[in-house]
């Protein structure tokens, strides 16, 4: 029996700002993918919804918006959004380049409403597979994307390309891995759990223990939120490192976030790129904004002059293990920390712990892991061009573009929002290339009719 199946040009797994990016440039650009769509694993847009902390701000200009550094003249820009919402004077007023990450959210909300037809939300994608020619089973001419929503209902969806945005995954350091325990979490969920951890409207007034592990911008905006948010709550920012380190954000060294300077970097050997990546770690890694460690070391000091020191800053404190215990008020954490310098021990007890531990950069290869006997080799094992494409073997025709997980081959602005708009650009652009090489129909060896606008249609036997 034959069946009909949907082939789309190109389908991308997660739809925060890289995606975005991209259906911004496919939307303003002749000869864009004819049928594409997004599949976001949140039920409607969302930026770090967990750290949409009130005044926290961006680190990035305005300026480096999705679209702005490609084509100013767009209307998706940060200037027309603030226009649109009528804002643009009062913003002006403010004289920054860093609004709050609350508008800048709003933002990205009110570009992400433009696409909505082609996104969709509530999906979790799980697994891509490949699919081959049926004259020719070493050939793979598509990719079979399988997704399931919150339901467990499961889909899936051909495609001739792929673009792989999916962001981070919380990075759980290894004493932590094996502990299972509601109070502690990652900073990725602060705003939506700490709330009811800490009894808020329960009228929860009892002292509370919360510890903050780690060094960087996000341990420090947590700990100085929980200073703020909760008067019953004594905060300890528990870290490895000596001390707070400011981020370089400095002119000459901010150059390194020029789309040029991947160039540059991408066409370096091996250890040079590293060497790079190492110079300018203390960009983005493990630093903390300087008006924040100002913050912080201020309301240490007035503790200090009040006599009445409860929120700490314990450094050089390598935590050696943790476990659950019963303690007066219930469970409670222990922590077995080391002084990095002295080699004392020393043991701690918490009542929660926010992990302000970073990211992993790595969740793409357990879903791209089918393709490996077709690939020949592990996904993590294949080469990224310079066009962000995973290097195939011939006879794999799909292309996967790999976005924010290409820090090691295209530096360090990878990761982040400075190049968005850029590299939406190269990658529409060889996906053009590519589709021009190629434009021609395969035969799907099965398959099943998928909903989605636009698209081509193969017939499978
Ligand atoms: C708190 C915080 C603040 C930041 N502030 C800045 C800043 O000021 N400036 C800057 O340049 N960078 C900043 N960053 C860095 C950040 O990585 C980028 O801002 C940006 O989020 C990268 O976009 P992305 O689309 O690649 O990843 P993400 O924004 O993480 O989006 C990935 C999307 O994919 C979805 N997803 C993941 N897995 C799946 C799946 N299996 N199926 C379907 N959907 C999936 C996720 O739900 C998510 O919506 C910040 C990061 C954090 C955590």
């Amino acid at each position: 029996m034959s069946q009909r199946e949907y082939i789309h040009d190109l389908i991308g797994v997660g739809f925060g700002p890289s995606n975005l990016a991209l259906a911004v440039r496919f939307a303003e650009n002749d000869g864009a993918p004819g049928a594409h769509c997004f599949i976001e694993r949140q039920p409607e847009f969302g930026w770090h919804r967990g750290m949409l902390l009130d005044d926290s701000r961006m680190q990035i200009s305005f300026l480096k918006d999705l679209v702005t550094m490609r084509d100013p003249k767009s209307r998706f820009t940060f200037i027309n959004y603030l226009f649109e919402r009528g804002r643009l004077q009062d913003f002006v007023n403010l004289k920054s380049f860093y609004p709050t990450r609350i508008e800048f959210h709003d933002y990205l909300r009110w570009v992400a409403s433009a696409f909505d037809d082609q996104v969709h939300y509530g999906e979790s994608v799980t697994q891509i597979e490949p699919v081959t020619d049926e004259s020719d089973p070493r050939t793979v001419t598509h990719l079979r994307v399988h997704s399931r929503d919150a339901q467990g209902k499961e889909r899936h969806r051909l495609t001739r390309a792929l673009s792989v945005g999916m962001g981070g995954v919380p990075q759980i350091p290894a004493a932590f891995a094996a502990l299972r325990n509601a109070a502690v979490i990652h900073s990725s969920n602060y705003l939506t759990t700490i709330g009811n951890l800490m009894g808020d409207g329960m009228g929860g007034t009892a002292r509370r223990r919360v510890a903050v592990v780690g060094g960087g911008q996000s341990a420090a905006e947590v700990f100085i939120d929980l200073t703020r948010r909760f008067p019953h709550v004594d905060a300890t920012l528990v870290m490895r490192a000596p001390a707070l380190k400011p981020a370089d954000d400095s002119p000459f060294v901010n150059e390194i976030f020029n789309p040029s300077f991947t160039d540059l970097i991408y066409s370096q050997p091996k250890d040079a790129r590293r060497s790079l990546l190492d110079t300018f770690r203390d960009t983005n890694y493990s630093v903390v904004d300087r008006p924040l460690i100002e913050q912080i070391y201020e309301l240490l000091y007035v503790q200090n002059v009040s006599g009445t020191a409860r929120h700490r800053l314990l450094n050089n404190c390598a935590i050696e293990s943790v476990r659950e215990v019963q303690g007066e008020q219930g469970n409670e954490i222990d922590m077995r920390l080391r002084d990095g310098m002295g080699g004392d021990a020393r043991a701690e007890r918490f009542d929660a712990v926010v992990l302000a531990t970073g990211y992993r950069r790595d969740a793409h290869h357990a879903l791209l892991d089918p393709l490996a006997d077709a690939l020949g080799k592990p996904v993590e094992q294949c080469e990224v061009a310079r066009d962000y494409m995973l290097a195939t073997p011939a006879h794999f025709q799909p292309r996967i573009y790999l976005q924010g997980c290409c820090e090691d081959s295209h530096g360090l602005s990878d990761t982040l929002l400075s190049i968005l708009a850029r590299r939406a650009d190269e990658i529409a652009g060889s996906l053009e290339a590519g589709n021009n090489e190629n434009s021609f129909e395969v035969q799907t060896r099965t398959g099943a009719q998928t909903g989605v606008s636009g698209g081509r249609v193969a017939f499978a036997l």
